[in-house]
Formats: structure tokens, sequence, C-alpha cells
């Protein structure tokens, strides 16, 4: 069934049509859908045509699982989408070919997290529900790719999450990062259509400027999404000065070189205008920097210079699961030198903090766990 959030307002000016309702009515339910307010709550709307919307429709906004609020005020949520039948957003694959059948007992978990700064509230949003990237230092791709969110399933992240933290003195979500469990670009159309939704006029419309696409640097769709022409920043998660080493850390590194990625990371700002963000997270391997000496800083530096590019640094955030892990964070002193080295080579990098990382902080860490402990 399909979701009425995977509407555009044109799309739900449509199918209000065979109803014979009055124009407005199309406005009235896509503005209130987009402040969060769920169907049954809608009340200037006649209760036949709630009903009607909740027959025909998947009106389900996420349920919360937990929430967990760090000592910086980062909030974590898992979120659980109960599948309501077998959509076309599933993956075909042998794994869900075993779950037909039952697929309406199915919950899909995943987690956003809200943090909140001096400029505003920035949302990280899912895209999939895990990743088949399979990155060695991640927790979401663990388990491989589940499926794909629906535009709408993706966009009511953002709507609940801004409703619940919307107060009549503050603001609720104003920034959105693509940087939750999935890889965007492996789920293009879907996080299109979820672009142009949250920066619809009149839905909750965000500023293109304000959200952040990151992906792990799937070449042909970082230069189909430059054609795009939208205003998103780009963010590349790079990882290593070179293909040998991010061959070790990261499986896509096998099929687009490091070069390339450069190359269509150029178009991208060409095409857009808009600085370009390559993240790059420090890494000690078997206690000696894996990515993160001195010399490989000005490595880094070589790649990107020459073009208005920003390396964003971040510590890696250790998987709890992994008790053996061989991938750990370098101390602040190493990092230091590392930023200090790239900047003196003429590159524009900051170091950003790990916000929340006593919540289970990054990308799919909750959700693993959750997983784990319900066996
Ligand atoms: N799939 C996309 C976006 C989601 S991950 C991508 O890979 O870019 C968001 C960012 O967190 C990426 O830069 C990713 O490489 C990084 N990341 C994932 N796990 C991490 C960890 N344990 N510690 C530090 N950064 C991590
Ligand atoms: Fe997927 Fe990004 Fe995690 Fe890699 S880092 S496994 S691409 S979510």
């Amino acid at each position: 069934m399909k979701s009425i959030y995977d509407f555009s307002f044109d799309e739900l000016k449509e199918v209000l049509k065979p109803l014979n309702a009055p124009r407005f009515r199309a406005e009235q339910i896509f503005t209130a859908l987009h402040q969060g307010i769920p169907v049954a709550e809608i009340t200037n709307l006649p209760k036949d045509l709630r009903v009607w919307l909740a027959q025909n429709f998947n009106c389900n906004l996420p349920e919360i699982v937990t929430v967990q609020t760090s000592r910086d005020g980062t909030k974590k949520y898992l979120l659980a989408y109960k599948r309501v039948e077998n959509g076309d957003s599933k993956v075909n694959s042998t794994q869900n070919a075993e779950n037909q059948g039952n697929v309406e007992h199915q919950t899909d978990l995943i987690e956003c997290v809200l943090l909140s700064q001096n400029y505003g509230n920035t949302l990280c949003v899912s895209t999939q529900v895990g990743c088949r990237m399979g990155c060695r230092f991640c927790a979401s791709g663990k388990n491989g790719l589940v499926r794909n969110l629906t535009a709408g399933e993706i966009l009511a992240e953002v709507l609940l999450i801004n409703r619940l933290n919307t107060t009549p003195a503050a603001r609720g979500v104003t920034n959105i990062v693509l940087m939750g469990s999935g890889e965007p670009l492996d789920n293009y159309d879907n996080v299109m259509k979820f672009l142009r939704l949250v920066t619809a006029p009149n839905g909750i419309n965000i500023s293109a400027r304000n959200i952040s696409l990151s992906t792990s640097g799937l070449v042909p769709r970082i230069r189909q999404f430059a054609e795009e022409n939208t205003q998103v920043n780009l963010c590349i998660s790079l990882h290593a000065p070179n293909d040998e080493l991010r061959q070790q850390i990261m499986p896509v590194a096998k099929r687009y070189s490091i070069a390339e990625l450069v190359d269509a990371a150029k178009y991208y700002f060409e095409k857009t205008h808009r600085r370009v963000i390559f993240e790059y997270s420090l890494m000690m391997k078997d206690g000696v920097p894996f990515n993160c000496a001195v010399k490989q800083a000005r490595e880094l530096a070589n790649l990107v210079r020459g073009f208005p590019a920003h390396v964003n640094l971040i510590n890696l955030n250790p998987l709890h699961f992994d008790a053996n892990a061989v991938l750990t964070p370098p101390t602040r002193e190493i990092a230091m030198a590392f930023m200090d080295a790239v900047i003196k080579s003429g590159v524009s990098c900051t170091m950003r903090k790990n916000k929340g990382d006593d919540i289970d902080g990054a990308c799919g860490q909750l959700r693993l766990r959750h997983m784990e402990q319900q066996g």
C-alpha cells in the first residue's frame, strides 16, 4: 500500500480528483502532513475524508522504539516501520524472498539523530534499512541491506522528529544530513524524490542549502546528482589518502578510484557551485596510524587541493560490538597533528566533535545493538 507521505502536492491533487473534494483540500492535507500531524488528527478535514485516506493509503508515521538523550543534548531515535504489505520499495534478494507472505509482521528498524547547534537543529536521517556497501568501520553495513526506504518514509522521519521538537519558543528541524544508515545514492530515485518533497514550498520547506548528502563514492551517481542541479551540499566519505588503503576499509574503492571520485567531486562543484566536503574518519590499526600519520595528511591535501573543497575530520567511533576491533580512534595529539598538516598543506580542514558518542553515536550502532539484544 502506498504511503501518503510519498505524494508530491501535485500527485495528491490527482489522487483526490475522483472524490470531487474542494480544491483547497489537497493543500490542507499536504500542509498538515508536513507539520507531522497524523491523518486521524487533521481535524479540519471531514471525518469521512480522513477515513478514506486511512483506508486507501498507508498513513503511518514511524513508531518510536527508544530515544536516548546524550549529555550534549543530542537525541538519538530508534524508529520502527511496520511493513504494511509487499511494497515496491522491497529489494529483490533471496533474503527477502524468504519473507514473502508474512511481510505485514515485519518491522524495519532505522535510526535518526537530532543534533542541536547554535544555528539550528540538524537531523541525520536514514535512507535505507541497513546498507550493502560493507565499510569495515560501520555498524549500518554489518548485516547488509534489508530494503530501500521510500521517499515518503525518509520524509516521515523528518516530519515526526520536527513535530516532537517544535515548541512555541524553539524551531524543530532546520537542517538535514543524509548520514544515517544507508548509502543515499544506492537508493537514488527515492532519495531524489525525498529531496523534492522536503524542499517543497508548501510543505516543511527546508532549504536545499541546509541539506547535506553523504556518499561513500558511487561515481556515476555523483555525476548524475550533479546534473540534477540542486543546491544540496555533497559530502564524500574518503577516509584514506590512496586507493590501496581505501580498498582495505571500503569495498566501493575497488569499483572506483580516488582519482575518479575527485573528478566527480569537481564536476559537482562545476555544476552547482557548492563547495564539496570530504569526510575523513581518523583510524589506528593494531595501535599504529592507519590513515592518520602526518605524511598521509599531505597525501590527502594533494588530492583535494585546487578546487573549493573542505576536509571534515572525525575520530573513528569504535564499534561496541567488535571486542577484537583492530580499528580504533587515535589520540588527540595524533588527530591534531594530522589536522595541522592538512591546513599547512593549503586545504581547509576542521575537526568534527563526536557528538552523542556516549549513546551509540556512530551510524547504525543503536539499531545494531537493539537487534543483537533482541536476538
Ligand atoms: N553511506 C553514506 C552516509 C552514511 S554514513 C556514507 O558512507 O557517506 C555517514 C558518515 O559516517 C560517513 O562518512 C561514514 O563513513 C561515517 N562513519 C560510519 N561509521 C563510522 C564510525 N564508526 N566512526 C566514524 N565515522 C563513521
Ligand atoms: Fe553504508 Fe555509509 Fe556505512 Fe559505508 S559508511 S556501510 S556506505 S552507511
